[in-house]
């Protein structure tokens, strides 16, 4: 074991301390953009991550947090949700240095929507609490939504905080408790977020971090648990099929938010300079490190020329360079073992047909954005997930082609379309297989709606009444009212 004491640590959090491991190992945190460990965090084995689980089950079977009023918890998430906002800078810049997003991203943006989320879910809790039933028979029945239990909680590099609180804020408004483990690309901000949550009074044992790997370490060792309730994953397809075996094995249930392949259509009755814009933040946010990147783009033949050119003079007008600077648009992939992947579909792009319009890899970790025509429907940059700045684009003919096209997927979390016909946009709507359709707009969210995908894309929805459905026990009570 290495220890720098001249870089920033970033601990496990386990029953309201920020600890070591129990053999005092780290690994180090990388800054994709300068290629250098900017940090060194707490590597849990199995032992620290029971350590974690049983103080959840702790403050769960004996304290406060689950016997505490809606209302109690609300107004502690909601001074969270304050914290979060006043600490923007130090949360956006941790994602930032850990996985090379924008700075106009992390702290612009990502950050509010993770304040966002936990106001949301400490309301929403409060307002969805149960349902009345009066019978016919003279009966009366209800639902409460007792919580669930001890919440695993397993997130991705991409949107680091902005994921993780998607999980952790629902889980803990319906009085479970968490063991979250964040990507071990992008700990640092999940450390951040367990220190705010004790300052603003959730009690200890609620919120508990461990850091580490998936297959092998704390991942594995955390889902594998048999004294957990839930586990929420978000991340790759396959790790989720992994994830789903253990789960069905336990019978604990699961909620999994996997990978897309998104596809944007663009009509020939849209509106360009809309379209355009949109299907640029579609593919091109987060150099593409978005389950949801619009990476399949059809376009309506009569517009295709047009539109390619204006597409392409918008993805070389990006500013590429270093995320901390305010200006910058597209930062580099977010680890050296995700640059090499992305490099590899890079690298065989003309053996596989295609022709780059624009784009290429650039210094360091770098893939500008990158355009591609001409590719054959089942090469693999059509049908898997790149996770990059990469965008394949082909015309179509008719509406009953473009669908067919954007259905024949193995994924389907969501799809974008752009026409200005109004009964185009919800036939169309209707007919894509996928768990989001944004006509005219994209990442647009409102968090009572279902988020999840299809095929493997996902299992289940959250948001809103979904997150309830997913991290609470709804019980029935029937009880006879004595006719006089
Ligand atoms: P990943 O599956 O490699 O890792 C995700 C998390 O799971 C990490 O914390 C990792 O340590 C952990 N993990 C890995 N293997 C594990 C195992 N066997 N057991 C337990 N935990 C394990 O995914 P990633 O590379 O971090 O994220 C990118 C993927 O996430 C992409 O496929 C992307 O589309 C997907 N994603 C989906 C959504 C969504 O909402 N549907 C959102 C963001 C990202």
């Amino acid at each position: 074991m290495r220890v720098d004491h001249d870089m920033e640590f970033y601990g496990h959090v386990i029953d309201g301390e920020e600890v070591e491991s129990h053999d005092g190992a780290r690994f180090d945190d990388v800054d994709p953009w300068t290629q250098k460990p900017w940090s060194e965090v707490a590597l849990a084995s199995k032992r620290d991550v029971d350590k974690a689980v049983a103080s959840a089950r702790r403050a769960f079977d004996d304290g406060p947090w689950p016997r505490m009023g809606y209302t109690e918890r609300g107004r502690i998430l909601h001074r969270l949700a304050e914290l979060v906002e006043q600490n923007k800078r130090e949360l956006g810049l941790a994602d930032t240095r850990d996985m090379g997003k924008p700075v106009a991203q992390s702290i612009g943006n990502d950050v509010g929507r993770s304040a966002l989320n936990i106001g949301f879910f400490a309301d929403h809790a409060r307002l969805a609490a149960a349902d009345a039933l009066p019978m016919d028979s003279g009966h009366h029945a209800y639902t409460r939504y007792g919580p669930a239990g001890v919440v695993a909680a397993i997130a991705p590099w991409n949107f680091p905080l902005m994921l993780e609180t998607w999980k952790v804020a629902p889980a803990l408004a319906w009085g479970n408790t968490v063991v979250l483990k964040p990507a071990e690309d992008s700990p640092a901000s999940a450390t951040l977020l367990a220190r705010l949550a004790l300052e603003a009074g959730v009690p200890p044992g609620v919120l508990n971090v461990v850091h580490g790997y998936g297959p092998g370490s704390a991942g594995q060792a955390l889902t594998e648990s048999t004294a957990i309730d839930r586990i929420t994953f978000t991340g790759a397809s396959s790790t989720g099929r992994d994830i789903a075996e253990i789960a069905g094995a336990n019978l604990v249930p699961v909620s999994l938010e996997l990978g897309g392949k998104g596809a944007n259509l663009v009509f020939a009755d849209a509106d360009l300079d809309k379209a355009v814009e949109w299907s640029i933040k579609a593919i091109f946010t987060n150099a593409g490190q978005v389950c949801l990147a619009g990476s399949r783009l059809y376009v309506q033949r009569d517009v295709y020329d047009e539109f390619l050119d204006r597409f392409t003079a918008a993805a070389e007008a990006m500013v590429v360079g270093d995320p901390s600077e305010p200006g910058t648009q597209l930062g580099p992939l977010a680890s050296e073992a995700h640059f090499a992947k992305v490099r590899r579909y890079m690298e065989t792009i003309e053996a596989e047909g295609g022709r780059i319009r624009t784009g290429g890899l650039g210094g360091g970790w770098v893939v500008h954005p990158t355009v591609i025509t001409d590719m054959a429907q089942d090469a693999p940059h059509w049908r898997e997930e790149i996770f990059g700045p990469v965008v394949v684009v082909a015309p179509f003919d008719s509406e009953a082609e473009a669908v067919a096209m954007a259905n024949d997927t193995e994924y389907g979390l969501n799809a974008m379309v752009f026409t200005e016909n109004l009964s185009r946009a919800h036939r169309v709507s209707a007919a894509l297989r996928a768990g989001t359709v944004w006509v005219n707009c994209f990442f647009i969210r409102d968090l009572r709606a279902p988020f999840g995908g299809v095929g493997a894309s996902g299992v289940g929805r959250e948001g809103g009444d979904f997150s309830r459905d997913f991290f609470t026990e709804p019980k029935a009570v029937v009880m006879q009212i004595d006719q006089a």
